[in-house]
């Protein structure tokens, strides 16, 4: 335990620095700690240690953990099944994986019946990796435009993931694109359409990403080790 107290200071330094880089202080960044595999004491260790946001990607290991631990703020990270909406709807802060338009009707549709919102984030594939979810940047604004027609989304901003390298530099254009793909689309008046967050980097590129202008970073082997 002592360990995961030493990686979350000498994580919340190395934010305060790249945060600097592009006139941000470190609380201007939100952490999500990813737990996923990471045992619940563990978890709980690091919630009493002061992170308060975890994320996971699979829907039954989220709802066993949101159980166990329903007073941290859980994210749904991963790919989510339309089956399964109806399991982490209302239980999560923000979905980062809106990655298709069918999920989004289910959403919407499970929302209503709940009689909710449901905050998102659209997943971008910005690499244009076949293997990755996401939408296509060319897609967006069609994806956004339609987003009237499910009055109970907000979509809070975009996520994405940089392809896999040793190199964080390699990541760097991809965090760019996705910026500047926000500041494009939020001087748009869309309905329910709200682009304040971008969630993009992890334990290998988070300070990169921080400099290209994340709000939320998405940390887990740095903060429980490599699992
Ligand atoms: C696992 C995972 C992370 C965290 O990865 P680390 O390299 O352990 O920091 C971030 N985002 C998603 C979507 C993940 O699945």
């Amino acid at each position: 335990m002592q360990d995961i107290a030493n990686n979350i200071k000498v994580l919340y330094d190395k934010i305060g620095l790249a945060a600097a880089k592009n006139n941000r202080i470190a609380s201007d960044v939100e952490v999500v700690a990813v737990s996923k595999t990471v045992d619940i004491v563990a978890v709980e260790e690091t919630l009493r240690l002061g992170i308060t946001n975890f994320g996971e990607n699979r829907v039954q290991e989220l709802t066993r953990k949101i159980s166990a631990l329903p007073h941290a703020n859980w994210h749904m990270i991963g790919r989510l099944q339309t089956n399964k909406v109806k399991d982490v709807i209302g239980k999560v802060v923000l979905i980062h994986s809106l990655d298709r338009w069918n999920l989004a009707e289910a959403l919407n549709k499970r929302a209503e019946y709940d009689d909710i919102d449901v905050p998102v984030l659209l997943q971008v594939n910005v690499s244009g990796e076949e293997q990755k979810a996401g939408i296509k940047p060319q897609d967006i604004r069609s994806f956004l435009e339609s987003v009237i027609d499910l009055p109970r989304l907000r979509i809070l901003g975009f996520m994405t993931m940089a392809p896999e390298d040793d190199n964080p530099e390699n990541a760097r254009p991809y965090f760019r694109e996705l910026n500047a793909l926000k500041i494009k689309f939020s001087k748009e008046k869309l309905a329910n359409v709200n682009l304040k967050h971008l969630s993009m980097g992890m334990s290998q590129d988070y300070e990169v990403a921080i400099e290209e202008g994340a709000t939320i970073i998405r940390v887990g082997s740095l903060i429980f080790g490599k699992r």
